[in-house]
C-alpha cells in the first residue's frame, strides 16, 4: 500500500512535538564534597618521602622480608602531582601544593603561579596557636621544607629562604644547611645567633647529637645537622628517627593547643637521581622505621592524624622480571622525576578523608578539614 506523502508529514509532526518537551533525565554528579569526620584531629604529623613512588616502596618492602610499617595503615589514596606549567613536577611545586594548597610552577616555593604568596599549613597552625615542627634529612632550605616556610619564586634563593625561618616561630627544627644561616654570602647576618636571641635553644652537629641534647620545653629548639646537606643513612647518618620521635613528644608537651609536625625522608629522591638502588632502599627503610615509630605515637595519643605521602617519584624505578624476595633486579629509567601518581597513607582522626584519587592540593584541603579549619 502506498501512503500519500502528505499523510507522512501529518504523522511525523505530532511525534516531533511530543518528543520535544520531554525533560532530560539529569545525571547525578558524583559527590565531591567531603564528609566532616566524626572526630577532629588535634595534632597532625605529615611525613613526606621525597621521590617515594610505589616502586621505591615495593623495593623497600621486598628487600625487607616483605614487611613495612606502611602496611599498618588502613586508609590509602593516590595523588596527582603535576605542576601548573609542567606535567613532571619538582619538589618545590609539589611541596607548595601540599603545604599551601595551590598548583604552581616548577621551582616555585610557597607562591602561586602568579608569584603571589600562599599561606602554608605551618603558618596557619602557628597563627592558630599550635606548636609546629620540621625534621628533614636535607638542608632546612631545601625545596620541601622551604615550601612550608618561605614565599619566593625560586628554590635557589636559599639565603632568602633561611631568613623566613626568623619570621616564623617554628618550635622544633632539625635539619642541615647551617651555612645558609651562619655563613651567608648576601649579608653578614648570623641567623643562628638571631634565632638564639629570639629565645631558641640552638645547637648543631659540631656540639652534640640529637639523642643527647637536653630540651627546655618552654623554649623553641633548632638543631643543625650539617653545614650543607646531611650525609646518607648508609654512611652513618642516624638522626631522623630520634629527632622525629623527640619532635612529636616535645611538641605535644610544649603547647596544649595541638601541633603540626612535618618530617621528610629527603634522600630517597637523591638515591633515585643517582640511580643507586641501595641508596634508595636504605633511605626508604630508615623512613619506614620513622613512620612506624610515629604511628605508635599516634595510636597511643589517639588525637593525632598521621599522613604519609611523597611529592613525586624519582628515577622511573622498575623491579624487573627475575627478581626474588630480598634479591631484586632493579632498573632506573631516568635521572629525573617522573609523572606517575604517588600514594597517600593516613591513620587517625580524619584518615578516611585521604582515600580516593585526587590532586596533591587536596592533601592540604583534607588536612585542614581534618583539623576543623574548614
Ligand atoms: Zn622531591
Ligand atoms: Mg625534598
Amino acid at each position: 500500500m502506498r501512503i500519500p506523502f502528505v499523510w507522512i508529514l501529518i504523522l511525523l509532526i505530532p511525534c516531533a512535538a511530543f518528543a520535544q518537551p520531554r525533560a532530560k533525565k539529569e545525571k547525578k554528579p558524583i559527590a565531591t564534597e567531603l564528609n566532616t569526620p566524626s572526630r577532629r584531629a588535634k595534632n597532625v604529623i605529615l611525613l613526606i618521602g621525597d621521590g617515594m613512588g610505589l616502586t621505591q616502596i615495593s623495593a623497600g618492602l621486598y628487600n625487607n622480608n616483605n614487611a613495612l610499617s606502611l602496611e599498618k595503615f588502613r586508609s590509602t589514596g593516590l595523588q596527582k602531582n603535576y605542576a601548573s606549567d609542567d606535567l613532571i613536577t619538582d619538589s618545590a611545586a609539589a611541596g607548595t601544593a601540599i603545604a599551601c594548597g595551590v598548583k604552581t610552577k616548577v621551582g616555585a616555593i610557597g607562591v602561586g603561579k602568579d608569584n603571589k604568596p600562599a599561606k602554608s599549613l605551618m603558618e596557619e597552625a602557628e597563627a592558630r596557636g599550635m606548636a609546629t615542627g620540621i625534621v628533614v634529612t636535607s638542608s632546612l632550605v631545601d625545596a620541601t621544607p622551604s615550601a612550608f616556610v618561605a614565599h619566593v619564586p625560586s628554590r635557589d634563593q636559599k639565603e632568602d629562604i633561611a631568613k623566613s625561618y626568623l619570621e616564623l616561630d617554628i618550635d622544633f627544627l632539625v635539619g642541615g644547611g647551617r651555612k645558609y644561616f651562619s655563613q651567608r654570602q648576601s649579608d653578614a647576618r648570623d641567623l643562628a645567633r638571631e634565632l638564639e636571641e629570639k629565645g631558641y635553644v640552638v645547637s648543631d652537629y659540631t656540639e652534640s647529637e640529637i639523642p643527647k641534647v637536653t630540651l627546655d620545653l618552654k623554649k623553641n629548639f633548632a638543631f643543625f645537622t650539617a653545614e650543607e646537606d646531611p650525609g646518607k643513612f648508609q654512611d652513618s647518618r642516624s638522626y631522623l628517627l630520634p629527632a622525629s620521635r623527640l619532635g612529636a613528644v616535645f611538641l605535644k608537651s610544649h603547647n596544649s593547643k595541638g601541633f603540626f609536625l612535618m618530617v621528610e625522608g629527603s634522600q630517597i629522591d637523591w638515591g633515585g637521581r643517582a640511580n643507586d638502588a641501595s641508596y634508595v632502599v636504605t633511605e626508604l627503610l630508615e623512613f619506614d622505621r620513622v613512620i612506624g615509630s610515629l604511628l605508635e605515637f599516634a595510636i597511643e595519643d589517639g588525637e593525632t592524624l598521621i599522613i604519609v605521602t611523597a611529592d613525586h617519584e624519582t628515577g622511573g624505578l622498575a623491579i624487573n622480571p627475575g627478581s626474588q624476595m630480598n634479591n631484586l633486579l632493579t632498573e632506573f629509567n631516568t635521572n629525573a622525576h617522573t609523572g606517575v601518581m604517588v600514594p597517600v597513607f593516613a591513620y587517625g582522626p580524619g584518615a578516611e578523608l585521604f582515600s580516593g584519587m585526587y590532586d596533591n592540593t587536596e592533601i592540604n584541603r583534607r588536612i585542614r578539614k581534618a583539623l576543623g579549619w574548614e
